[in-house]
């Protein structure tokens, strides 16, 4: 077979939030939108809620109603994009918390759904999503009135500790929802790590449950095992791959592997990255096409069945450096191809 298996460890999942949770000085949600940041939304997020996580975020209404369908009754799950035009049937029968990110929003929702849960979502600064300062103070005392779940604001800058707009987010945040007796929330996982001034009643990490820096204690969660179709030795001056970019300077045995940047393995990172047999690192040899990949096999000294890309050598991380990225962009990019194994419940 020629699939690549992707193993995800929901155990070590579960230990990365029940972390972060130990680190806030409230409650903890967990962030689950995109499909769980690509490692499938159900089964992530059914291993959180056994292991005591009572709120999740998702981006959009629809993902919202699918992870509903996983999850049954009773969890909350808050919709950041807030209320859009078409989603009140949505967010009525699968009980959705919308993020309420406008005056039109507001309106919408009161109107189409009076009575049903809501939160609200400040800008601080980051100029995405959510209420300005100013829109806030016309329409507060309305919304206050309709009782919010959730105030929340979203940091631009929280994986750079020392960053000045992380205590600008918070001073703007406090000035905007001091004294208004509705739960607040501010940190992602950066956010997290900046220390408890930035908690507030519930924390909402995403990138570290899932193994990604900023959280830098975190366990890895991902082993992604990439299959050797076949093996061949080129004699030195021989080349591999589109564009020939790759010289053999000696006598070279290549491995070809079954996978490529169809399946989220970026062409940007191909120059930089190695995969292991074992403990042996083994680079890319020239160019990631769409479904293969050639590796250098030599020093190995024998052809391997398969090669790890991701595991305890290599982590998201480590190839997001190599292509000039984020772990966010690496673990969202994997694959519909690979098969999925889980490890843990
Ligand atoms: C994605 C997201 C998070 C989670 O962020 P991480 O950096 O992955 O922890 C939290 N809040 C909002 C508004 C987000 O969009």
């Amino acid at each position: 077979m020629a699939t690549a298996t992707l193993t995800i460890s929901l155990d070590d999942i579960r230990a990365n939030w029940r972390a972060l949770a130990a680190l806030s000085a409230g409650e903890t949600a967990a962030v689950v939108k995109a499909g769980a940041y690509g490692l499938g939304a159900g089964k992530v997020a059914r291993a959180l809620a056994r292991e005591g996580a009572r709120q999740f975020f998702v981006a959009i209404a629809e993902e919202g109603a699918a992870l509903r369908q996983e999850l049954g009754p009773g969890p909350a799950i808050h919709v950041f994009s807030g209320h859009m035009p078409g989603d009140a049937d949505m967010i009525r029968d699968t009980e959705l918390t919308p993020m309420i990110n406008s005056i039109d929003q507001l309106i919408r929702h009161v109107e189409a759904l009076p009575g049903a849960p809501f939160g609200i979502q400040l800008d601080t600064g980051m100029n995405r999503l959510g209420m300005e300062p100013a829109e806030w103070a016309a329409v507060a005392e309305v919304a206050l009135e309709q009782g919010p779940a959730l105030i929340m604001s979203h940091l631009a800058c929280a994986d750079e500790p020392d960053h000045p707009m992380n205590a600008a987010q918070l001073r703007a945040f406090r000035e905007m929802t001091d004294g208004l007796g509705v739960p607040r929330s501010l940190a992602n996982t950066g956010g997290v790590l900046l220390g408890p001034d930035y908690h507030f009643e519930l924390t909402r990490p995403g990138i570290g449950v899932y193994g990604g820096l900023p959280f830098v204690d975190a366990r890895p969660v991902v082993a992604l095992e990439l299959p050797v179709i076949q093996c061949r030795t080129l004699a030195e001056g021989e080349t591999v791959g589109y564009g020939n970019t790759f010289t053999a300077p000696r006598e070279t045995r290549i491995a070809t592997v079954a996978a490529g940047y169809a399946d989220g393995i970026l062409r940007a990172m191909g120059p930089r990255t190695r995969l292991f047999a074992e403990d042996t690192a083994c680079p890319v040899a020239g160019r990631i096409s769409m479904d293969l990949i050639g590796v250098d096999v030599t020093d190995l000294g024998h052809d391997p069945a398969e090669l790890e890309l991701l595991g305890r050598h290599q982590s998201v991380d480590t190839l997001a450096d190599n292509a000039g990225t984020i772990g966010y962009e690496i673990l969202t990019s994997l694959g519909p191809r690979y098969r999925r194994r889980y490890r843990g419940q």
